[in-house]
């Protein structure tokens, strides 16, 4: 049997008719660039978050890059990331013009430890970006604490975790505003690159907007030495068809999520530790194994695709070495990337695809 690791065809199936509809929509209004389609799927994605603005860009990079200029978070500056993370959340930073300070995760969760966070914090930290990584939501109560005694921005990085809760909330509505990705294999995703700020305050959106179209408040008239990114007419048109189904999708991937973790037994394999918290959305099902290349060969032989959320972590990248980080900085974040091991997790996996990576990973021995 051949089991992926994402395929996008049963739901593109599924959605046949309502994207080439979308598509003929933006098609013959024949306007294509800050429209109609960008305006309805912003206040539809707003009031899904539950929070009052939401700003449309060109990709989740950009929602992050965006939130920080317009909370006018830049050079001298630092702002707390995860050690652990797509390197998109430090490079928003870096983007911006500020510097990163990375923080270990929580060997159970894979996301931020709270309790880690002040020891980082200086005269110089502005801002605190949470990553909901892997469709799980952060610890949020501390994390807010702590922001509220220094005084810091929490800006969330929500581009795995499209309609993931804590405590019942959903993620993207604790900070003062959050950024969403819609890259295609996203848990909401466009058919191309897109993304989305969503925030409380009026006067940040507006900000936002102004950069990411030239810095300019109304036609010809620049206030910011803004850059482009924008939402474009077919991605929100398609946006917009696919939230409709962005609960039952998730629903579908709680479901695969739920017999993976009733059926996987492997003393091998350490499986995701939920707490009582969390309502994850699963954009993807992490394990863990110290015999990784062993175990994802053994699954490659077997038909299976896996992956690895990430291979690298940030401070050994290449392109962060004048940070001077070396190995054993972060000894949390690299045990992660060399035991992290994603399985097969998207809309439409049969029971049949799951039943058998269930018994492959438990035939590993
Ligand atoms: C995907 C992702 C981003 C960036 O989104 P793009 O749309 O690819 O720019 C940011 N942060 C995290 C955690 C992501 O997974």
């Amino acid at each position: 049997m051949e089991v992926p690791f994402v395929t996008f065809r049963p739901m593109e199936k599924e959605l046949d008719k309502e994207i080439r509809a979308a598509f003929e929509t933006v098609y013959s209004n024949s306007w294509y660039i800050e429209g109609e389609e960008d305006g309805k799927f912003e206040k539809a994605f707003a009031e899904y978050i539950g929070m009052d603005y939401c700003v449309g860009c060109g990709n989740g990079l950009d929602a992050l890059v965006l939130a920080l200029k317009a909370l006018g978070i830049g050079a001298g500056d630092e702002v707390i990331v995860p050690s652990n993370t797509y390197i998109a959340t430090a490079l928003a930073v870096t983007y911006a013009g500020a510097d990163v300070v990375f923080v270990e995760p929580d060997i159970k969760t894979y996301n931020i430890d709270p309790a880690l966070i002040e020891a980082s914090i200086t005269g110089k930290t502005k801002a605190i970006m949470p990553v909901h990584l892997y469709g799980q939501a952060c610890d949020m109560d501390p994390i807010m604490k702590i922001a509220g005694e220094h005084n810091l921005y929490v800006i969330e990085d929500c581009a795995q975790a499209h309609g993931a809760t804590y405590k019942g909330r959903k993620i993207g509505t604790f900070g003062i505003a959050a950024g969403f990705s819609f890259y295609p294999g996203k848990n909401l995703g466009a058919l191309g690159d897109a993304g989305a700020t969503v925030t409380g305050d009026k006067q940040i959106a507006d900000k936002i907007r102004a950069y990411g179209n030239y810095g300019c408040d109304y036609k010809y008239h620049h206030i910011y030495k803004g850059n482009n990114s924008r939402l474009d007419e077919f991605q929100a048109a398609f946006l917009s068809a696919k939230l409709k189904h962005l609960d039952r999708m998730n629903t579908a991937r709680k479901a695969i999520a739920r017999k993976y973790l009733e059926g996987i037994k492997n003393p091998l394999i350490t499986l995701p530790f939920v707490p009582d918290y969390a309502d994850p959305v699963w954009h993807i099902f992490a394990i863990r194994c110290d015999r990784k290349d062993e175990l994802q060969k053994f699954l490659r032989d077997a038909g299976i695709g896996t992956n690895n959320h990430y291979p690298i972590p940030m401070h050994l990248q290449e392109c962060y070495k004048d940070l001077g980080f070396k190995e054993g900085d972060f000894p949390v974040a690299e045990l992660i990337s060399r035991t992290e091991i994603s399985i097969p997790m998207y809309y439409g996996m049969t029971d049949e695809q799951i039943d058998y990576v269930i018994n492959k990973i438990n035939e590993f021995t």
